[in-house]
Order: C-alpha cells, then structure tokens, then sequence
C-alpha cells in the first residue's frame, strides 16, 4: 500500500490558494494525502475555514486567533469565536499561543487571550491547537495550569527533546513541519525521535514553510510527504510507518473516523 499522510495544519483558506485550490487538494491527493486541517488565524479565516469544511469531504476546520492577532481578541470576538466552536466539523480552538518573535500584540494581550482560548477549548470540549515562537517555555508553563481536558498539539514544533519531553507530559501532540529537512543541527531530528508515535502529528503550515528544496514558494499539502521523508529518517523508521502513526494519531486527537484509503 502507497503512504499516506493527514496535513494537520494547512490554512487553505489563504489568497494564494484563490486561483487553485481544488487542482492544489488534487495534488495531495495523488500524493497520498488522506486528510486536511484547515487551521484559522482571527475571526475571518475561521468562517472560511468551516466554510470550506463544510464543502470539502477530507477537510475539517479549526477556529482560533493568532497570538499576532491578540490585539483582536475583545470580548466581542471571543464570543463569536466560542459560537464558531460549535459549527459542524470544527475539531480544534486554534491557532492560539505565545509569539515574543514578532511583537504585533503586547505579551500580556497575548497571553490573555490564550487563556481566553483555552477556556473555550475547555467548555467546548475541544482540543486546542498551539503556536509557540521564542516563547516555548512560556506556553508550557501557562498550558500546564490550564490545558483543556481534551488535550492539544504544538504546532510546527522546533525545539528540544526537553521541550518534547514537558510537551508530552503536559498532555500535547508534537507536529512536525518543514524546518525538519533544513534544520543541519540535529537538535530537532533527536527531539523528534523522542516523540511517542502516539504523540506524532505531520502538517505543512502551508502557503508558509515549504520544505528543503521549496524554501520561499508557495507550499502545498503534497508536501507532507517530504516532511514525512525527514521524519521517518529522524526515527529510523519507513515513511510508511509514519503516515499510518501519525495519520491514526491526528484522527484520535481530532475525532475524525478513520478515512477511506
Ligand atoms: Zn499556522
């Protein structure tokens, strides 16, 4: 059986996909991708992202707002968002978190509304998906008082086998992006390895993040499977062993049924 793959993170709702987006599903696809999550970042990509989870059989939808957003989580969007948590096929809050990379928002506006999100997540009994940039400790520390019961992912993890290891115990996921086949130190790799396949999540983050040989274009789902390549070097494993733990792991975290494949 050819691998397959869930791309877990993917905002197909960006304008680069305007002219294409059906010809860019179709290229998964044929590339083995049985799944697509399709991740918003404020209130706006959030609508499109149900929208278009709500027309595509093999895509389902996240709603949140980007800690670089943080300046837009009043009390009015919140409670739109925690509206929106309840629209067929949202199976994540998110993405939400901590990014002290860019400083588009304050720390403490970022900070208060990933608290915000993570109640919703809580009272919506949903996972929540996190974005941690220069701030890993930080995120841990406030998801460690306050993860929602249904547990979560690092989204485009980049860090230690420390960082792992507090990830894990804290009750996330690790998804691992392209910065996996750039990265010459083995720090990532070697934290990599050390994620239970339980734990394990793919995902582009496309348009953003192409992988080694993509760097600077527009990235596309199909290119799960070049993460995947990386990974499965990283834990001296098949690609195939990683599309099927990872493709099981994503559809236990999200509560998708299993796909067709
Ligand atoms: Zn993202």
């Amino acid at each position: 059986m050819p691998p397959f793959f869930f791309d877990t993170h993917a905002h197909l709702m960006d304008p680069a996909y305007l002219p294409d987006l059906d010809q860019v599903l179709e290229r998964a696809r044929d590339a083995g991708v049985v799944g697509f999550v399709a991740v918003g970042f404020d209130l706006a990509s959030s609508d499109a992202a149900i929208a278009l989870a709500a027309i595509v059989p093999d895509v389902w939808a996240t709603v949140g707002i980007h800690p670089n957003r943080a300046g837009e989580a009043t009390d009015g969007a919140l409670a739109r968002l925690e509206e929106m948590a309840s629209a067929p096929r949202v199976v994540a809050i998110g993405e939400c978190g901590l990014d002290f990379f860019r400083h588009h928002a304050t720390p403490d506006q970022q900070r208060a509304a990933f608290l915000a999100q993570l109640a919703i997540a809580a009272s919506a009994k949903l996972p929540v998906v996190v974005h941690s940039r220069d701030a890993m400790s930080e995120t841990l520390d406030v998801l460690g008082g306050s993860m929602p019961t249904r547990g979560g992912v690092m989204h485009c993890f980049d860090g230690t086998t420390h960082e792992v290891t507090r990830a894990v115990a804290s009750g996330l996921h690790v998804s691992v992006a392209g910065p996996i086949t750039y990265r010459k130190d083995p720090t990532l790799a070697t934290a990599i390895a050390a994620v239970p396949a339980e734990r394990l999540l793919l995902e582009t983050d496309c348009p953003y993040l192409g992988p080694q040989g993509f760097r600077g274009q527009r990235n596309e789902p199909w290119r799960v499977s070049i993460v995947a390549e990386a990974v499965a070097r990283a834990r001296n494993v098949t690609v195939e062993e990683v599309g099927r733990v990872t493709t099981d792991a994503a559809c236990r975290l999200f509560r998708i049924e299993a796909p067709a494949r």
